[in-house]
């Protein structure tokens, strides 16, 4: 989660949070292997990183059937969707997302003068393709999507999607977020990285902050055509942010399928957990294919949100189509029961 105003002075204002389900981390890791790399590597600490980023770079083009110069790494995606925000920002025209979506491009974009369109999903709370296909003309210098979005955890048609990523980016470049696309059924259908294998002008944003675990670690990657990486990179510090233990432990992580595996299938546990205790309270909530539950609350956001908190449990708020809802993110098990009794608690 980017950490906004809000966030940053939850965390540190409530240091007793007793579990932290504000942020969509993910408990379950590092990964034993990526802790192994992270320490082997520290006694190489003194030197620029170069030759670690290049295997990590390397290891992600041969996996995604690109060439390394589609890639462009940073210790997180925030920095990388930083990059896109200032690159397009300054251009005229404007940033199209869907609303409500991920925004941390979009206001980065906002504050240095750029104008921001802004879809409303449709009503099972997916991005509207049709509308953004309408909405993208000769002024939209940049189309953003977050598949699966954050926050409702909603995840587009792949085949709608491709068909949507080849003719709109004909108008417009397009940004497809994929931050939570581990925790999909089947992540390699899903991405559209291919898009980008095809040649269309589609940008892929991945991140190790979810079920890598690297969230407090720093590592995210980019993949676009080479000529789009470059004209990014003048934007960027190059992939310097990004340190040499966390490059080698990223790539560790990537290439531990087991533990992948292991943190979907212990995320799945938690979130089970919480339709079950959602269900049992009469409430709904929006199926998510992400580490994170949308569920519309019967009170206001702020009141829920400071009672939850009174009781140890972080989770964050929104407000749109004239309702309150909570987002929960996904915990270890005991979490998840401190959550439920809270709950329990604020609302009956
Ligand atoms: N994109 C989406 C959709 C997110 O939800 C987040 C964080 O929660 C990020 C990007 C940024 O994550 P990071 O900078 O940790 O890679």
């Amino acid at each position: 989660e980017l950490p906004s105003q809000y966030l940053n002075r939850t965390l540190r204002e409530r240091p007793e949070l007793q579990a932290r389900l504000l942020a969509n981390e993910n408990p379950f890791g590092p990964a034993p292997s990526a802790k192994k790399a992270f320490a082997a590597a520290v006694d190489d600490g003194f030197k620029y990183a170069f030759a670690e980023k290049r295997q990590l770079q390397e290891a992600i083009a041969a996996k995604e059937g690109v060439t390394p110069d589609h890639i462009m790494l940073g210790a997180g995606s925030t920095e990388l969707l930083m990059a896109a925000a200032l690159y397009y920002g300054l251009k005229e025209g404007h940033i199209l997302s869907a609303d409500p979506s991920y925004t941390s491009l979009m206001r980065m974009a906002d504050r240095i003068g750029s104008e921001w369109v802004k879809v409303p999903l449709t009503s099972d709370y997916k991005h509207d393709l049709n509308a953004m296909d309408t909405r993208t003309v000769g002024a939209t210098k940049l189309v953003y999507i977050c598949n699966p979005n954050n926050p409702t955890g909603t995840t587009l048609d792949p085949a709608k999607l491709e068909d949507f990523c080849k003719s709109v980016s004909k108008k417009a470049p397009i940004f497809i977020d994929e931050a939570y696309i581990d925790y999909v059924a089947n992540p390699d259908v899903t991405s559209m990285i291919k898009c980008v294998r095809d040649g269309h002008n589609v940008m892929i944003a991945r991140t190790f902050s979810k079920v890598h675990a690297f969230a407090g670690l720093r590592a995210g990657y980019l993949i676009a055509q080479p000529e789009v990486i470059k004209e990014l990179d003048a934007f960027s510090t190059g992939g310097g942010t990004l340190s040499g233990p966390t490059a080698l432990a990223a790539l560790a992580s990537y290439q531990d399928a087991d533990f992948i595996k292991y943190s979907v299938k212990m995320n799945k546990e938690s979130k089970d957990f919480v339709y079950k205790t959602l269900k049992a309270m009469d409430y709904e909530y929006v199926p998510s294919d992400t580490n994170f539950v949308l569920f519309p609350l019967r009170m206001h956001g702020d009141q829920f949100r400071n009672a939850m908190m009174d009781k140890g449990v972080g989770i964050r708020t929104w407000e749109f189509n004239r309702q309150h809802w909570c987002r929960v993110s996904m915990g270890k098990m005991d979490d998840m029961k401190l959550f439920a009794q809270a709950f329990n608690q604020v609302v009956s």
